[in-house]
């Protein structure tokens, strides 16, 4: 399989909003917001689904979640925030390269989370 278009923006071959970035991560603004705050954390490492992670990850998704929290003080929505992570087509994961959304601006209704 080639690389997805996450490795791309990762690689600098297709340019992205880039909000944020370290040895780790990046963190770029969705292409389609679903809120008005919407945000993509991305390990640079190419996971495919999260289901595909192992023990040697095991700091890596701490880290992850870690600066999801820091990511969304620093946008000041720290309040109230949405994490998403999709794992496989039938759950909406488009692209195969792990990614946790960021989702705020929003009232987000309790019951949103199920599924048809
Ligand atoms: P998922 O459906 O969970 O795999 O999420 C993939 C997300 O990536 C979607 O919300 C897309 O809008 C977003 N996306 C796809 N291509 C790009 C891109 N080039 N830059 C930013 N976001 C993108």
């Amino acid at each position: 399989m080639g690389d997805s278009i996450f490795t791309k923006i990762i690689q600098g071959d297709i340019p992205a909003d880039i909000l944020y970035e370290d040895d780790h991560c990046i963190c770029i603004k969705d292409i389609h917001p679903q809120a008005p705050t919407h945000l993509l954390i991305i390990p640079r490492k190419p996971i495919p689904r999260l289901a595909d992670a192992t023990e040697e990850d095991r700091a890596l998704l701490g880290h992850l979640m870690l600066k999801v929290a820091d990511i969304a003080r620093s946008v000041g929505v720290d309040e109230a925030f949405r994490v998403c992570i999709n794992n496989g087509e039938a759950a909406g994961q488009t692209v195969f390269h792990l990614h946790i959304h960021l989702l705020a601006g929003k009232t987000f209704k309790e019951n949103s989370l199920s599924m048809q």
